[in-house]
């Protein structure tokens, strides 16, 4: 197999340092993964690079809040206020945002000003195109050179996957760029052109994310700020944390029951992020485009009521319960030649 009969596109993402040949999957060394992390973020040799760099700072900082909070507050309300937090935001803003409205179109909004709504109080500062460009290519490669995170990268590369997946080619052509903005209408950022594509390697402009995610931070704060005081901003960032935290290990522990090494997590993997976010992924593997993840009478799907509840609501006008309903499939990345 050559490179191209793996990867037939000119490649929206940048191939990583250890290339996409190898054993299939491939599976890079400690020493590999850590020099595709330090090129994703090395913002001297590629200015694109400052926004995963960006990225990086903000989940050590997250980290450091993390740490002091649990140490100065450490009680059982702390613990379950930071629990409580990771798993809202896990639930609300991984599942039903980024993942099934963003990533997958599962269900359609009635005004684009609820989604507006949702993206603007996105308390994540990672960019939605992030999360979903890289994620189309994991459904579409699953487990095959190419696929931007998994098992086949091990523990480590899984986690720092969420860096080296933001390595956007920035020569891609003018035609591949209007296809990819394309992709991302439904998710209501203002764009950026192609030649501030060209500069930033973001499709979003990058003031209007700025903006955006200033506001959401600024608005939580505030929230829990009401609510507790600083503890309860200082327990708000470390929810952020441990929701951060819980989706890079997701990435490799969520799938290590599906197609790689470990196959003795599975019904533990399934569980765990089942009840937590939805994320009964396997289901999902096989129904990518549905608004419902719990096929079972025990599997708990959390998002899949919030979708409901939106739809009876009407802020939600349809949501897919099955492949005729999907929307077009041409806001894939399958057929991106
Ligand atoms: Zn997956
Ligand atoms: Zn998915």
């Amino acid at each position: 197999m050559n490179e191209t009969s793996v990867h037939p596109r000119s490649g929206v993402l940048v191939k990583p340092t250890y290339g996409y040949v190898g054993p299939s999957p491939m599976r890079p060394t400690l020493k590999e993964v850590l020099v595709e992390w330090i090129d994703s973020i090395n913002f001297v040799k590629d200015a694109t690079r400052i926004l995963p760099a960006a990225y990086a700072f903000y989940h050590f900082v997250t980290f450091g809040v993390f740490i002091f909070f649990l140490t100065r507050y450490f009680s059982v309300v702390s613990i379950a206020a930071v629990t409580t937090i990771g798993v809202f935001i896990g639930t609300v803003y991984n599942t039903v945002w980024y993942h099934r409205f963003c990533s997958h179109q599962a269900y359609r909004f009635r005004s684009i000003w609820f989604t507006r709504l949702f993206l603007w109080s996105n308390p994540i500062c990672f960019r939605e195109e992030s999360y979903v460009i890289p994620h189309r290519i994991h459904h579409s490669k699953s487990d095959e050179p190419g696929d931007p995170y998994g098992p086949h990268l091990g523990w480590l590369g899984s986690y720092l996957a969420t860096e080296t997946q933001q390595k956007m080619n920035r020569n891609i052509s003018r035609a591949e760029f209007d296809r990819v903005a394309r992709s991302l209408d439904h998710i209501g950022f203002v764009k950026n052109s192609y030649a501030q594509f060209q500069k930033t390697g973001s499709v979003e402009n990058i003031w209007h994310y700025g903006a955006r995610v200033l506001c959401a931070n600024l608005a939580w704060s505030a929230l829990a700020f009401a609510f507790a005081g600083w503890p309860g901003v200082l327990a708000w960032i470390s929810g952020v944390f441990l929701f951060t935290f819980v989706v890079r290990d997701f990435n490799f522990r969520g799938h290590a029951s599906l197609f790689g090494t470990d196959k003795h997590g599975m019904p533990v993997n399934q569980f765990i992020y089942g009840i937590i976010a939805g994320e009964w992924h396997e289901n999902h593997h096989r129904f990518p485009r549905w608004a419902r993840s719990g096929l079972s009478w025990w599997q708990i799907d959390l998002p899949y009521l919030i979708i409901r509840g939106m739809k009876l609501c009407g802020v939600v006008t349809q949501y897919n319960s099955s492949d005729a309903d999907a929307v077009s499939k041409a806001h894939d990345f399958d057929d991106l030649a």
